[in-house]
């Protein structure tokens, strides 16, 4: 038996530089001096989903840049207030995958398990940022119903805990349910899609570690990186302490226009990852997802930026380029 973790749970460093998180646009224009003009824009688009810019960030995006690729991932804009034919608010069909609360069955032996609605930050282009969290009681159920899913699915091997980010739960929560599903025998792999990893290295405490290291399951952390600039020398140093403790470090971008839509940044991208013990594994097209047009970048540019990067590096630095289609067995490969 394992000691329980529950009893005390201590303020970490990464909980208060998560919750600093710049929430007003007004502020955000203020710290990075953009154009006045596109405040109102940016207001209202907030209405529709909040802003949330982690403060770490700003001394990485330079001023009076509103196209900064680092910045245009979490700037609302005027764009996402306007419909488009063919956008819709759940191109995935994901609310009809749900199995039980927050829990996703849509390929053969894995599911996915949301694990909160919370993110560090909030990402424009999210395909998530319609999705009716409110709805979602498997959090304060504790997940009961989704446990007893997985317990009477012995098909599913791997759990992938995604959320939101699960590392926005804290250490104690996270460990609590990591020992629920190591009683799950035919369970194997435990997965972690995460956002906040390589954005908060402080995040990735000892703790954290010994979590994902102790546990009788292999796991898996794939980051969500999308530009180089996102990683410093202190995520690199966390990433590595965190592969050489054994866990298996990949990473997933989603492909943006103004962002990381050429060859030269996602090779840079895929360098920088590498140094820091990860591998690409998902290059992602955009969902189809209501106010997130102005990231479109087409499927022939997606396979052309593609071959450009396997010109350039061993075969293992470049992703997988995919999209997701509703009630397909699986994420199609394009190239
Ligand atoms: C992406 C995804 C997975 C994992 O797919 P892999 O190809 O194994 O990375 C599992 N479930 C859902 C609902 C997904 O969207
Ligand atoms: S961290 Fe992930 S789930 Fe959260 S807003 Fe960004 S892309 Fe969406």
């Amino acid at each position: 038996m394992v000691a329980r973790r529950d009893e005390i749970d201590t303020p970490k460093k990464w909980q208060p530089l998560v919750a600093d998180a710049i929430s007003s646009p007004a502020e955000l224009f203020a710290a990075l001096d953009l154009p006045k003009a596109q405040l109102p824009g940016a207001e209202q688009a907030a209405t529709l989903f909040a802003l949330k810019f982690p403060r770490r960030l700003l001394d990485r995006i330079e001023h009076n840049q509103p196209d900064d690729p680092v910045l245009r991932q979490f700037l609302p804009q005027a764009e996402e207030s306007q419909s488009h034919p063919g956008y819709q608010v759940d191109p995935l069909a994901e609310a009809q995958a749900q199995v039980a609360p927050g829990l996703l069955h849509k390929y053969s032996g894995r599911v996915l398990l949301i694990t909160t609605a919370a993110c560090a930050v909030h990402c424009r282009y999210c395909f998530r940022r319609h999705f009716p969290y409110a709805e979602q009681r498997g959090e304060q159920d504790d997940w009961l119903a989704a446990l007893a899913y997985i317990e009477n699915h012995p098909d599913i091997h791997e759990v992938i805990l995604s959320g939101g980010d699960p590392l926005s739960l804290s250490d104690n929560r996270l460990g609590r349910l990591i020992s629920r599903l190591e009683s799950i025998p035919h369970l194997r792999t435990l997965r972690l899609h995460s956002r906040t990893a390589a954005l908060f290295p402080e995040r990735l405490t000892d703790e954290l570690t010994e979590l994902l290291t102790d546990s009788r399951l292999r796991t898996v952390l794939v980051l969500h990186v999308n530009h180089p600039d996102e990683l410093d020398g202190s995520s690199r140093q966390a990433l590595e302490t965190l592969s050489a403790a054994g866990v298996q470090l990949l990473n997933q971008s989603v492909l943006l226009a103004g962002v990381n839509d050429s060859s030269d940044t996602l090779i840079r991208l895929s360098q920088t990852l590498f140094d820091a013990r990860t591998l690409p594994y998902y290059l992602h097209l955009p969902d189809p997802v209501t106010g997130t047009a102005h990231f479109q970048v087409d499927r022939q540019r997606g396979e052309q930026i593609i071959r450009e990067m396997r010109s350039q590096l061993p075969g293992y630095l470049v992703p997988r380029l995919v999209v997701e289609t509703a009630h397909e067995p699986g994420k199609t490969v394009i190239a």
